[in-house]
């Protein structure tokens, strides 16, 4: 039983590091230690907490939390952090280290901060609780609200690929996930609360359900039929996992998923997707972009690649830069490869240069500009649906995205269409900042 009476006036600030999972999860942090009586610190107010869900993606990530961490000591010296995430599970110690760390929560203790918190307040010691990855099983629910708009909602959490390169499943243990009852529910709450969109955040979404008998499948039809949700989008989803009935049910018969596909590829050439142990070939992957493209033509697909993995030469970077030139997708998310400790890839020969790396991925962020461009100069002249947003704060139109994915500043756009769907016809593209300008067919 925690006594609230020690959280009593303590003013909270929150930082969050990495996935849409973890913006999720500060949301779940943050409503927690709200009904114990601590209220967020507004603009200029000195919080007496701050927490941190960090995240250990990349070496840069590391060094990104960490410096965080620093610098919100030296801001705030009195306040007691909190870390938790990725980085907390996997370096501990290191987080332990850093100056002002109160609580250090592992990936699966983030939920109990309060508990931990409550002994630090009351002991004035650190409290560190990490376990072991192994030993986390259950699901905790996560659900956030980007803005007025759109909600994160998780389905499911941790991962059982290992992926050579990959430290997410030593961070988040075994692929679990929510009830789809449950979820309904957290989906029914947001729409209750003004959400028009839901994003389905995982960190293996697709494999939603391992170890029972409902599917990912089964998910999104449940979801589907929520009254008051007129949006879903799958934040991501491995090849092999994307059946070819998801998509022609996204195509013919789902009231409200959206056209939009975000697929992670990795490399352009066998050989580095077999080092990667990834679970898909090209082949497979080519048939993917093919299918939703001849069942969705207008359908967004965003797909994800590494540069300059090890073993990647120069040979195979060339056939991996054709390959995804030939594939009909709309945007890339361009990462370079980052050694990781404690993966198998470290076992790989073949280390690319950083130079290289760096070099590799320009190459492939000019493709995906090009891509970009190409993609969204097919609508021009056309109408679509747009969800419009909060107005800006910098006096710019109001914007919103399109059913499939593409970011428009509607010029006659007014405040009180705020949260709603409007069909808008796009008149131009601007590749520099991605985002379209149109205006409202009106009847
Ligand atoms: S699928 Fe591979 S890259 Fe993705 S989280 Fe699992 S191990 Fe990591």
């Amino acid at each position: 039983m925690i006594d609230n009476s020690v959280f009593h006036n303590l003013k909270a600030i929150y930082h969050t590091f990495g996935c849409k999972l973890n913006f999720a999860e500060t949301s779940t942090i943050a409503r927690t230690l709200a009904e114990r009586g601590i209220t967020r610190a507004s603009g200029a107010e000195i919080p007496d907490i701050v927490v941190v869900n960090t995240c250990s993606v990349t070496e840069l990530a590391d060094k990104k939390c960490r410096q965080t961490i620093r610098s919100f000591h030296k801001r705030y010296p009195e306040a007691a952090i909190l870390v938790t995430g990725c980085y907390a599970q996997l370096k501990s110690e290191e987080v332990a280290a850093l100056p002002g760390v109160a609580v250090v929560a592992g990936a699966d203790r983030k939920m109990e901060i309060d508990r931990f918190l409550e002994q630090y307040l009351n002991e004035h010691t650190q409290v560190t609780e990490v376990c072991d990855s192994r030993e986390i099983t259950e699901f905790r629910p996560g659900c956030s609200r980007g803005d007025r708009t759109r909600f994160f909602l998780k389905v499911q959490d941790g991962c059982d690929y290992w992926c050579s390169y990959c430290t997410i499943p030593r961070a988040r243990g075994r692929s679990r996930s929510g009830t789809i009852d449950s979820l309904v529910a957290q989906a029914a709450d947001a729409a209750a609360q003004g959400g028009r969109e839901i994003v389905l955040t995982g960190v293996n979404v697709g494999d939603f359900g391992k170890g029972r008998t409902d599917t990912f499948f089964d998910l999104i039809r449940a979801l589907d039929r929520v009254e008051g949700i007129e949006r879903f989008r799958i934040s991501s989803i491995e090849p092999n996992l994307l059946t070819d009935e998801i998509i022609d049910w996204v195509a013919t018969e789902s009231r409200a998923f959206m056209p939009h596909f975000h697929i992670p590829l990795q490399a352009g050439s066998d050989e580095v997707l077999a080092l990667m142990r990834r679970r898909y070939d090209t082949a497979l992957f080519a048939r993917k972009i093919e299918h939703v493209r001849r069942a969705i033509p207008h359908a967004f697909i965003g797909v994800d690649l590494i540069t300059g993995a090890r073993g990647e030469t120069d040979e195979l970077f060339e056939r991996s830069r054709r390959f995804v030139e030939g594939l009909d997708i709309s945007r890339l998310h361009v990462f370079p490869y980052s050694e990781r400790p404690s993966t198998k890839a470290l076992d790989i020969d073949g280390v690319v240069p950083q130079a290289v790396k760096h070099a590799r991925a320009n190459e492939m962020i000019r493709l995906s500009e090009a891509k970009w461009t190409a993609f969204a100069n097919r609508f021009i002249g056309t109408g679509r649906p747009v969800l419009l947003e909060h107005p800006q704060a910098d006096g710019r139109p109001m914007a919103g995205f399109t059913d499939n994915y593409l970011r428009v500043e509607v010029s006659d756009a007014t405040p009180e269409m705020d949260n709603t769907i409007v069909n808008v016809r796009l008149e131009s593209v601007n590749p520099e900042t991605e985002t379209l300008t149109g205006s409202i067919i009106r009847q």
